[in-house]
């Protein structure tokens, strides 16, 4: 079976490098010549843009930002569709809106392309170690034929649904580690401000019912004052954008996804983007004083 991987960032390179360790025949491309670099190096095939890398294969990946992104090298000019050879299966693993996803996947169909959704939770440290969770919406022939694929880069691949459906599970994702990074980083902060040492809150808390991997790993990072990405804040932002047009749609009220959004919005509002989300424990010290 030949591969294809289009984005090759935080996520995107080592997922790649996993399926070109798991001796698939893989073509990449990437916008920037440095976001190719290590791939070709590692034995991996360049393409000059996202239908070359369509017309070679018989699945592409794609790991870019948002859902204009995933429009652009689906849809776009010089883009999957365009190159796309008789039965190829698009599989999108970047977190875009369920209704994106589901949009996307019915004009691919008019053109004969096969797409699932397909994104992913475990941060760069899942992508590294082959350890990603993965959900998936859409066909469940498509899926199949997609799973050995799956398992070089996730530990567990999980067909939720229909179109839209695995974007549907990312966005649950989102609400459960959104709201629990905001959570943490108020424990700290309040630790902090109490005059005790939030270190020593972290050790007692993970023996007990508040026990949780964003409290062990990202907790962890906080107190390290470890703030490079790992998942930038303007993308946990985007995401919790996601959630919040979901809750306007459908009529949901979200009150801690409503609150964690406003935080993210503050963080890139404040010239921290860039940082990793887990540094909204410095945005809430700023406004609590010494
Ligand atoms: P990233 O490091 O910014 O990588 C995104 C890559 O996408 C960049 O390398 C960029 O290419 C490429 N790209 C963006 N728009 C493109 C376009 N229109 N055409 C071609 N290439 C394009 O981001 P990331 O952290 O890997 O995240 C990727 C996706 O995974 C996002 O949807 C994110 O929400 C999701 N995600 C991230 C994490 C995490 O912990 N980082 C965890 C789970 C899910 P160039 O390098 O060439 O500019």
């Amino acid at each position: 079976m030949k591969v294809g991987f289009i984005g090759l960032g935080i996520m995107g390179r080592p997922m790649a490098l996993n399926l070109l360790k798991g001796g698939f025949d893989l073509t990449v491309w990437a916008r920037r010549a440095e976001s190719m670099a290590p791939l070709l190096e590692a034995g991996a095939r360049g393409a000059a843009g996202a239908a070359e890398v369509a017309a070679g294969c018989d699945v592409v990946f794609s790991m870019v930002a948002d859902a204009a992104d995933v429009e652009q090298v689906a849809l776009g000019a010089g883009g999957v569709a365009e190159g796309a050879r008789a039965g190829l299966i698009y599989v999108d693993m970047s977190t875009i809106a369920p209704a994106a996803a589901q949009s996307i996947s019915a004009r691919l169909l008019d053109k004969g392309v096969t797409m699932l959704d397909a994104p992913v939770s475990g941060g760069e440290v899942g992508a590294i170690s082959g350890g990603l969770t993965i959900m998936v919406g859409g066909d469940a022939a498509a899926f199949a034929k997609v799973e050995p694929l799956f398992a070089r880069m996730g530990k567990a691949a999980t067909l939720i649904g229909g179109p839209g459906a695995g974007q549907v599970a990312k966005a649950c994702n989102q609400i459960l580690t959104g709201v629990g990074v905001l959570a943490v980083a108020e424990a700290f902060n309040f630790a902090r401000k109490s005059g005790v040492d939030a270190g020593k809150v972290r050790e007692a808390l993970l023996g007990g019912f508040a026990y949780s991997r964003i409290l062990e790993n990202h907790g962890q990072r906080m107190l390290d004052r470890n703030f490079k990405p790992g998942f930038k804040a303007w993308m946990h932002q985007k995401d919790m954008n996601i959630v919040m047009q979901e809750a306007h749609r459908l009529g949901l009220m979200l009150p801690s996804s409503a609150a964690t959004a406003q935080l993210f919005n503050a963080m890139v509002g404040s010239g921290m983007g860039e940082e990793d989300s887990i540094a909204a424990l410095k945005l809430l010290e700023s406004l609590s004083g010494e």
